[in-house]
């Protein structure tokens, strides 16, 4: 009951033929799928599966193992064909302000901070850290130069073993937090800017994500520094 996430191969598919491969009252898994499963702090795409029967909405996608559960405000039977279409201002929405999360963790790693305990689509969060007010503003200016340049997002595989034996600490550090389970790792690599393990949906360019409205820095309780970030629509 695998589901082949045809959303990894190219985050700009919005539409899709599958055949429900496994049914029970208002969900579905599919054969394949381009809608992103709630994971790695992005949150899940919506959309509709239309088929012969009629149109179902898809309100959230979940992963369970290798199977992509699809939760739905209708009932579609095991064998059905589908067409799915996913809602791409949402996605884009999503996937900007991901991709954003990556080149500020990217900038603000080249500032010699240790890295982030928390991020989200809307804040990154240091404990400890040095972070300065000027140093947060520096990294403002640079993103904003680094979206004009259209820098190119590389997303590419290795094997876990090939980090391990790389002796760079940074990798290494961060393999330890991807389950023992998994042995070939994705990476996406943000120009020179940033590179990161990350099973997301990424825009294909820096233009693509679009400047910031704000990247401000909040010095919150013992020590912690979070710093906000908010897209210009
Ligand atoms: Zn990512």
């Amino acid at each position: 009951m695998d589901t082949e996430p045809l959303y990894a191969r190219d985050s700009h598919l919005t539409e899709f033929d599958a055949t429900v491969v496994k049914a029970g009252p208002k969900f579905v898994v599919l054969d394949r799928t381009a809608f992103y499963p709630d994971s790695g702090g992005q949150p899940s795409d919506v959309g509709v599966l239309r088929h012969a029967g009629g149109v179902a909405r898809v309100s959230k996608v979940v992963k369970r193992g290798l199977a992509i559960y699809h939760y739905l405000d209708a009932d579609i039977a095991v064998g059905t064909a589908v067409h799915g279409a996913i809602d791409w201002p949402t996605r884009s929405w999503n996937m900007r302000r991901h991709s954003a999360e990556h080149l500020i963790t990217g900038l603000i790693e080249a500032l010699g901070e240790p890295p982030k305990v928390y991020s989200d689509l809307e804040r990154l969060e240091y404990q400890p850290s040095n972070l300065t007010a000027e140093q947060v503003e520096g990294v403002r200016r640079r993103f904003d130069e680094i979206v004009d340049e259209d820098a190119a997002v590389r997303v590419y595989y290795e094997d876990r073993a090939k980090i391990d034996a790389s002796g760079d600490p940074r990798k290494i550090a961060f393999l330890q937090k991807i389950p023992r389970g998994v042995d070939r790792l994705r990476i996406v690599d943000i120009g020179p800017y940033a590179s990161t393990f990350c099973f997301g949906t990424h825009v294909e360019a820096t233009g693509e994500i679009g400047h910031l409205a704000e990247l401000r820095l909040e010095e919150a309780k013992k020590g912690r520094k979070i710093v906000h970030f908010r897209l210009a629509a």
